[in-house]
């Protein structure tokens, strides 16, 4: 069993820019006065939902489905009853920061998931009423014992200490073992997570934000939501770093 093994180049990285030494950006690894995890170039070359290419054209991703068009809901999913009162999705998942997130979930490198959650902290606007509470996304037992840690649950904790929100990482369980998702298609997915999760009592009458790094289909995200409302949570935003885009 392996938990929370941190790597020495980890804990350099992290000591580096928390004790602001110096910093690095972790993205090309080049030093800079910024003190921060993330270099300007490199910030610049994440790709945005919204973005506007050389011609001129704005083209976003719906963020419901992942859609390319002209808005962040498509005309299809704007009629469709969404579960999340609203979707924080600042990213496409889209180099490099696909590359980032790869490294965080399957090669341990957690420092990564600092400057994550404070890109996420970063996109949550302004206005309005901020969630009374973080809930990320569970792992499965299993899944979390493989791993050592839940790469949601380290992104959630950063972004929550930034904007001063709690974090509640065990607000949730996932109790089905439903193994890996990727190649269902949308409807399968959703017939496949059905009941995957269950939520502790406290979350009643809660304001909450789910958080995860990744949105596809959002076929576990909308699944967790029903679990939360059927809990007696108030309302359910959906946070993620990147959505994926997708060809129908
Ligand atoms: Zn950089
Ligand atoms: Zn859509």
């Amino acid at each position: 069993m392996r938990f929370y093994r941190v790597e020495w180049q980890d804990l350099y990285d992290f000591s580096l820019n928390r004790l602001k030494i110096g910093s690095y950006c972790v993205f090309c690894r080049r030093s800079s006065t910024s003190c921060r995890d993330l270099c300007d170039g490199c910030e610049s070359q994440l790709q945005r939902i919204t973005h506007t290419d050389r011609a001129g054209r704005v083209t976003s991703l719906c963020l419901a489905c992942g859609i390319e068009g002209r808005s962040e809901i498509c005309a299809s999913c704007a009629q469709r009853r969404s579960p999340f009162t609203r979707i924080v999705a600042p990213y496409r998942y889209a180099f490099p920061l696909d590359k980032i997130i790869h490294q965080l979930k399957y090669h341990d490198r957690r420092v990564y998931a600092r400057v994550l959650g404070s890109l996420l902290c970063a996109a949550v606007p302004a206005e309005g009423v901020l969630p009374d509470v973080l809930v990320s996304v569970p792992l499965s037992r299993a899944r979390a014992r493989k791993r050592g840690f839940n790469q949601a649950a380290d992104i959630a904790r950063w972004c929550a200490s930034e904007l001063g929100v709690p974090h509640w990482p065990d607000a949730a369980e996932r109790i089905a073992e439903t193994g890996s998702l990727a190649g269902l298609s949308r409807a399968e997915r959703q017939q496949h997570i059905l009941g995957a999760f269950r939520a502790a009592d406290r979350v009643c009458g809660k304001r909450i934000a789910i958080v995860d790094d990744v949105l596809t289909t959002g076929a576990t995200a909308r699944e967790f939501a029903t679990e939360l409302y059927d809990t007696g949570a108030l309302s359910v935003e959906l946070w993620v770093l990147a959505r994926t885009s997708s060809t129908r």
